[in-house]
């Protein structure tokens, strides 16, 4: 058989917002169809529209534009394949169904809900299989002139599959190598509903699958247990010699505890799992975002590779363009992955450090703005170099304990760099530091360092540091920390003569007379 070429799709159901572990598998087969240089397809599969929500496809489009993950063919991008929505794709799948009754492969079932509700009741552990559909209503049991006229009296029905049962049926997983089951286990599954004339999610997956000739199947683990129904709906179509490999990836897992990863966990210790904030149309409830939150895409895409995958070396930082070359299915672990998402928070630390300053300031522009302060973009990037290598005090989620981590974030400069902007109002006497700083001879002290300031022409560091340095020298006073208490209010901020530079000579000096008069 020729190669074929490479294609993969993700293909979402639009019932809410993307979930991160949804990401990361459209990031898997987005690296994987670049690294073949094959095709991505985005495919809605909106085939049950009980759980159709109006908002989360341009909600998935937006996300992956923003994390950069681009398709190649699909819903919003257009296709030799279409359409990509399964809600538009009917008359197709009704072919199909067909095929499979003809070929005796499928039946049709008139059970009501309350019919199966009653065998339930009646039979411990039902399964409607080779066992049981003998007893039931449907074309195996009924004449074929009774399913026509019940058909013909509109009466609602259900094609399901006919599994033969004492088969071991075989998934070669390029993850989990052969994951094999018996065919008894499963049940005749429901492959298409008269009532919505829709198929099932089973029978549209797969025959698009094979019509938009998808190679691989990249997705979660929760479909594993669909696979083996998967690989014997092939079957049944004629189709197993083009059948995709599949490929399952590991759970994402609670970061701390046993179990799934879930919206609870991240409410709980303070993370998203959706890439973008999402407005709940029904409840209006917020869900937090990646983006919304401060993360760059760059950094949570290589977060999320990691999830799961590693180069098979200590490399933790890539590129996407790298990630494409070293990516490797066979490379991906069994096990689940646990959401370590303070390593997604390092990420974001990373990447931001990486980034120009001039890069950061349209959010912290943002933030300034919110807290009342007009500044420009030369100003507020000169902060960010003189502060992005600080660290910050945040309470962590787990322990409730005050902790210390590196700037992660550009809102996590706000606390630490107020004094850029706003002098001091009051100084605390209590306060550690200026009690240390601050004693009877500081404010003759702090009059003389105004007067050597004053006297500076060239308000530089370089300019400051030759006038000032040499005054010390000579007088062998070192009031470097009760200037700090002057020009910041505390014992924090950058090296005095970049923030006397930063603020000017005038403001520096009105500073240090507000602290004189207040401290004495
Ligand atoms: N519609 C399924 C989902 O929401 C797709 C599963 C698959 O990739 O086959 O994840």
């Amino acid at each position: 058989m020729a190669e074929r070429k490479v294609r993969v799709r993700f293909a979402p159901s639009p019932t809410g917002p993307l979930h991160i572990g949804g990401v990361r598998t459209a990031l898997y087969n987005y690296l994987f169809a670049r690294q073949q240089g094959g095709e991505l397809i985005f495919r809605i599969e909106d085939t049950d529209s009980n759980r159709f929500v109006p908002g989360a496809e341009d909600y998935i489009i937006e996300s992956f534009k923003w994390l950069g993950i681009q398709f190649d063919e699909g819903v919003s991008f257009g296709g030799e394949h279409g359409p990509y929505r399964q809600s538009e794709r009917r008359e197709i799948y009704k072919v199909y169904v067909k095929q499979l009754l003809d070929n005796g492969k499928a039946y049709i079932a008139f059970d009501t809900p309350a019919e199966l509700d009653a065998k339930r009741a009646e039979i411990p552990n039902f399964q409607y299989d080779a066992q049981t559909r003998g007893m039931m209503r449907n074309s195996l049991t009924l004449s074929q002139e009774e399913v026509d006229s019940l058909i013909a009296a509109g009466e609602q029905y259900v094609v399901r599959f006919k599994i033969e049962p004492g088969r071991d049926v075989h998934v070669d997983d390029l993850i989990r190598g052969d994951v094999s089951i018996n065919s008894s286990i499963l049940d005749d599954k429901v492959l298409y509903k008269s009532a919505d004339e829709l198929p099932t999610y089973h029978l549209a997956n797969i025959v698009d699958d094979h019509l938009m000739e998808v190679t691989h199947v990249i997705r979660g683990e929760e479909w594993l247990p669909s696979a083996p129904l998967h690989v014997l709906l092939y079957e049944a179509f004629g189709w197993a010699d083009t059948m995709p490999r599949f490929a399952h990836l590991p759970l994402l897992l609670k970061p701390v505890g046993n179990g799934k990863l879930s919206k609870r966990d991240g409410d709980k210790l303070g993370f998203p799992v959706f890439p973008l904030e999402w407005h709940d149309p029904k409840s209006g409830e917020v869900s937090s975002g990646y983006r919304e939150k401060g993360y760059l895409p760059q950094a949570v895409v290589n977060f999320l590779a990691l999830l799961g995958w590693n180069p098979g070396n200590d490399q933790e930082i890539m590129s996407m363009e790298e990630m494409i070359k070293l990516f490797d299915l066979s490379k991906c672990s069994k096990a689940g992955a646990k959401f370590d998402y303070v390593k997604g928070i390092w990420f974001n630390h990373q990447y931001l450090l990486q980034q120009d300053e001039m890069a950061w300031t349209p959010a912290f522009d943002k933030i300034l703005k919110e807290n009342g302060i007009t500044s420009t973009p030369e100003k507020e990037a000169q902060v960010v170099a003189m502060m992005k290598q600080k660290v910050v005090e945040y309470i962590d989620p787990q322990s409730k304990q005050v902790k210390k981590r590196n700037i992660s974030f550009v809102s996590d400069l706000w606390p630490l760099t107020k004094f850029f902007f706003v002098a001091p109002e009051t100084f605390d006497k209590e306060d550690k530091f200026i009690r240390k700083n601050w004693k009877e001879d500081t404010a003759a002290d702090m009059k003389e360092l105004m007067e050597v300031l004053n006297g500076v022409e060239d308000f530089s560091v370089e300019g400051q540091k030759a006038v000032v340095d040499a005054w010390a020298e000579q007088t062998g006073k070192k009031p470097w920390n009760a200037w700090r208490v002057a020009l910041v209010g505390a014992g924090q901020g950058p090296d005095m003569y970049e923030l006397a530079a930063f603020l000017g000579k005038e403001e520096t000096l009105n500073r240090m007379k507000t602290a004189i008069e207040a401290l004495g």
